[in-house]
């Protein structure tokens, strides 16, 4: 529950309340309902503003999650991939086909135990090239 669910939630609370009281003020003058059922407005109109901000907050973080995705995957589709010699987990960004010994490393973030540690480029190991 976002605390944009919780203020919705509240406001619409309140609002019930607020209509309750006016409903039990009506019974003594019609007059004593007008606060009531004012408040009961204000909050009303609070929670649909709650409701349409939480709806363009998830409609902004699904574009966005949208885009992180496709740049993923582009980026996964056109990237070298090598992993290093010594630290495996650490894999090459660089356009495929890129490698040339000695001109154009292997490059990418150092990745040590599963944390980032900087980056790094490096050659392949002379026995495998
Ligand atoms: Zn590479």
């Amino acid at each position: 529950m976002t605390p944009a669910t919780r203020t919705v939630i509240a406001c619409q609370a309140g609002a019930f309340l607020s209509a309750a009281s006016a409903g039990y003020s009506l019974t003594w003058h019609p007059w004593y309902a007008l606060p009531g059922l004012v408040g009961a407005g204000f909050l009303l109109w609070g929670a649909a503003s709650a409701r349409a901000a939480t709806d363009r907050q998830q409609a902004r973080r699904a574009r966005l999650d949208h885009a992180a995705r496709a740049d993923a995957a582009l980026l996964a589709a056109r990237s070298c991939g090598a992993p290093h010699h010594l630290y495996p987990e650490t894999l090459c960004t660089e356009p495929a086909d890129h490698y040339v010994r000695d001109r154009d490393s292997h490059a990418g973030p150092l990745i040590i135990s599963g944390r980032e540690c900087g980056g790094a480029a490096w050659d392949e190991p002379r026995s495998a090239a």
